[in-house]
């Protein structure tokens, strides 16, 4: 294997108590025989606004794009509320993902099976669920300019936001959909809201025109977004992949993510033509933060999704999520996926059993 170079972010909140216990294992796995890689360490957020006065320091941008995969934990926090927009630890994110121009982001959401009661849905719903939801990450209205809020001659003020699509942004996303979809049931839906936004009328002539040219074999179906927020709730195992836009990605993916469980459960994947960037989906948990209490699994499944997507090294990959089911199979919980009978557990216990059964070659 060729020597890798891994930068980590740990950023704000509960960020840097879960990168702690993901850095264990990467340590660990690092001094295993035929995996050589760097690990070093960047600023990200609140934490690099305070160190040098902006959110997304040059420093972190060059370090990441020599980087083969970027590990982040999770920017923010009400001590930077106040800070204009520019300078908010939110734009850190936006920005490094616009700076490496990760345009698709794959968020798995899966049901563990001994997680189904912790469902606020019932068994007989969530039970099997499996679904990938690529949600394009780089563009939309998310990016779109002209944006910001004026003051009118009358004195009311008039916020704007600008969602465009160009069709080369919308095809690559949808390209690595339809192959996402291949790897997996071969069915894929598509979702916008065509009826009212031109833009996403664009999105779906250019989703369907890729499907009919290059995917004939996958099961190309279309969704309005009201719909399919619905759907997810109503019948979510009849989704399979699900390819959308940055803003109903954001929405429909956090929705998912609660037929699972728990936000504190869910990985992700940020992929470019170059660059890759891992993390959890859920934010700084500031509510929580400092308390030791904060789900560590998202993150660690989440260098799950970073050794089989950047680094080559799929066995380790397996090996993570076979450990990860191991310690539920324990039956023990953090305080976000407790349920009767179980065991409670802290960051650092919940990431040490994690270890230990990766150890122990479960
Ligand atoms: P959040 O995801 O931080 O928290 C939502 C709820 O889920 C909270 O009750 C929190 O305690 C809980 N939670 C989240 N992760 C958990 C974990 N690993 N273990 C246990 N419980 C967990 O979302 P929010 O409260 O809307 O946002 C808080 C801050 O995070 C804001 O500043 C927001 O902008 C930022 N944010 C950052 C990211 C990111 O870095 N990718 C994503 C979303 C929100």
């Amino acid at each position: 294997m060729t020597h890798k170079h891994i930068l980590v972010l740990p950023g704000d909140g509960i960020g840097r108590e879960i990168v702690a216990e993901a850095m264990k294992i990467l340590d660990w796995l690092g001094s295993r025989p035929g995996i050589q890689w760097t690990i070093e360490e960047g600023l990200i957020g609140g934490s690099a606004y305070d160190a040098t006065g902006v959110p997304l320091p040059e420093e972190t941008v060059n370090r990441a794009r020599k980087a083969d995969a970027v590990l982040l934990g999770a920017v923010g926090g009400p001590k930077w509320d106040r800070l204009d927009f520019s300078l908010r630890p939110e734009r850190g994110l936006l920005g490094i993902r616009k700076a490496l121009d990760l345009y698709c982001n794959l968020r798995p959401a899966q049901v563990f099976a001994q997680l189904i009661d912790a469902s606020p849905l019932k068994r007989e719903i969530v039970e099997g669920i499996d679904v990938m939801v690529v949600r394009e990450l780089s563009s939309g209205i998310y990016f779109g300019e002209p944006r910001g809020i004026e003051t009118l001659a009358d004195g009311r003020r008039r916020g704007f936001n600008t969602l465009s699509y160009t069709t080369d942004e919308i095809e690559r996303v949808a390209r690595r959909a339809f192959e996402a979809a291949r790897k997996r049931k071969n069915k894929l839906c598509s979702v916008d809201k065509a009826n009212v936004l031109e833009t996403t009328g664009l999105w779906r002539e250019v989703v369907s025109e890729l499907g009919r040219r290059d995917y004939p074999d996958v099961t190309l179906s279309h969704m309005y977004v009201d719909n399919a927020a619905m759907q997810l709730l109503r019948n979510p195992r009849q989704f399979d992949c699900i390819v959308t836009t940055n803003l109903f990605g954001d929405i429909l993916s956090d929705e998912a993510s609660m037929l699972t469980g728990s936000i504190g459960m869910l990985p992700s994947a940020s992929l470019g033509d170059h660059n890759a960037l891992y993390e959890p989906i859920h934010g700084s948990a500031p509510d929580i933060a400092g308390k030791g209490i904060a789900n560590p699994l998202a993150t660690l499944l989440s260098v799950a999704m970073m050794l089989r997507h950047s680094l080559e090294l799929p066995k380790e990959a397996d090996r993570i999520e076979r450990a990860v089911n191991h310690v539920l199979d324990q039956g023990l919980r953090t305080a976000d996926i407790m349920q009767p009978g179980a065991r409670e557990v802290g960051t650092v216990a919940m990431g040490d059993a994690v270890m230990k059964a990766l150890q122990e070659e479960v």
